[in-house]
């Protein structure tokens, strides 16, 4: 989404300017909604918000493609260049590209970028399809969403193999054999 903030600019610090966001983003994510609010500072202006969309996730038990529903925040600062903020007549000083987005000098305000990596940052690193999801059987791949597989059950069930796993241990302590 791009914004022309040539008219904010020329504003008093403190002017805010509040925007609806909704658009495409690409990337495997469907698209985003929610709202923005664009607020001069006395070097740039902050952009806070709060966003919802879904992204297209992989189980991690189940690999199977899901919707994940992302809800995430936004607060960046954006930096005009050339000196054309009204309250502050001496040189902005120069910004670091890593410290915020930069405000082109058409004046235009693109929050794709900023969207895009709060998006990314905000997927989680390890996501299920569902708290209850079964995964796949550990010795044959079946999805045990779908349907239980011939294997023993106690034995492919991935979720009790840490539990089965202590028990041997202590049937090992215990001297006794397993099995
Ligand atoms: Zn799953
Ligand atoms: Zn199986």
């Amino acid at each position: 989404m791009k914004i022309n903030v040539a008219q904010q600019l020329k504003q008093s610090m403190g002017n805010m300017r509040r925007y609806t966001v909704s658009e495409t983003m690409g990337d495997g994510f469907s698209s985003v909604h929610g709202e923005i609010g664009l607020v001069l500072t006395n070097r740039s202006i902050l952009a806070t918000g709060e966003f919802n969309t879904t992204a297209n996730c992989t189980c991690s038990r189940c690999l199977e493609e899901f919707q994940y529903p992302l809800k995430f925040e936004l607060s960046e600062e954006f930096f005009p260049t050339g000196d054309i903020l009204k309250d502050t007549p001496t040189s902005v000083a120069k910004v670091e590209e890593e410290d915020g987005f930069i405000i082109g000098e058409d004046h235009i305000l693109d929050l794709s970028e900023a969207l895009r990596q709060h998006m990314i940052i905000g997927l989680p690193a390890k996501s299920v399809c569902k708290p209850e999801c079964a995964g796949l059987c550990q010795k044959c791949g079946q999805n045990l969403n779908t349907g239980q597989c011939n294997c023993s059950n106690e034995q492919s069930d991935p979720r009790w193999s840490p539990l089965r796993k202590l028990i041997e241990d202590q049937m090992v302590e215990s001297g006794r054999e397993v099995n």
